[in-house]
């Protein structure tokens, strides 16, 4: 099996490495990533000039750095190896809960994998103010690949608590509050600046994947790539066509 590894953290982070490390027992392990930080990327792809793809062994792992986003790092990584079975984005520092499944880079890359025919799994643990314990957390990750690595699972949305997990939720994407907000501030020199952050949500529904994370649960979420609200659509009757 041929295992694509990126992220939208850059090829540098420590989370692609932990990620390659636990993949590299089910099969062929290739790492194509970012050349910077790209988190929040979301689903953008480069079309306005050309990407480059350097060699960048990393500890072993044959990789290539690219000069753009995450979902063009899946589009160069699987033309320039081919056979590719598998896409795994992460690990992402910080979690991919609810609505920041919308910006993600890091769900946009496995979601690239699924729109060529793919399997795409996004792996993502919390950040406090210390760096993920990714040594601790290698039993989890491993447990989750073997879990969906040899399965159909098409999209996959997986995120880890902060300490090794007490085990596995089947969640759904909480999207009952957003968690964005614009704080205004000053800069040195007095004028006005702006940042677009995430603040903390209390009061999680159970069954979603941020009640898991919040629990102590590795939290997984199947997600589909068709957005047409079924219910509204066959409210409305329509003719058929003709053929
Ligand atoms: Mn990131």
């Amino acid at each position: 099996m041929r295992i694509l590894i990126t992220n939208d953290d850059g090829i540098y982070s420590p989370g692609i490495l932990a990620l390659a490390r636990a993949a590299q027992r089910f099969g062929q392990v290739r790492i194509v990533a970012p050349d910077v930080e790209m988190s929040s990327a979301g689903h953008s792809i480069t079309s306005s000039r050309p990407l480059t793809y350097k060699r960048t062994p990393i500890a072993g792992f044959e990789a290539y750095r690219v000069n753009g986003t995450p979902a063009d790092c899946v589009a160069l990584g699987t033309h320039n190896w081919e056979k590719v079975d598998l896409v795994l984005s992460g690990i992402n520092l910080g979690s991919n809960l609810g609505n920041a499944i919308w910006h993600s880079g890091t769900l946009a890359a496995a979601r690239q994998a699924v729109l060529f025919g793919l399997r795409g799994i996004a792996l993502s643990t919390p950040v406090t103010q210390e760096e993920p314990d990714f040594q601790a957390l290698l039993p989890a990750v491993q447990d989750v690949l073997e879990m969906l690595v040899n399965t159909d699972v098409q999209l996959m949305n997986v995120n880890f608590p902060s300490h090794p997990p007490q085990g596995v939720r089947w969640t759904c994407q909480s999207v009952r509050h957003y968690d964005g907000e614009v704080v205004s501030g000053k800069d040195p020199m007095g004028r006005s600046h702006f940042w677009f952050v995430v603040k903390p949500i209390e009061g999680t529904d159970p069954d979603s994947d941020r009640w898991a994370v919040e629990h102590g649960y590795t939290s997984v979420t199947p997600l589909r790539i068709d957005l047409t609200d079924e219910r509204l659509r066959s409210a409305r009757s329509q003719p058929p066509i003709e053929s």
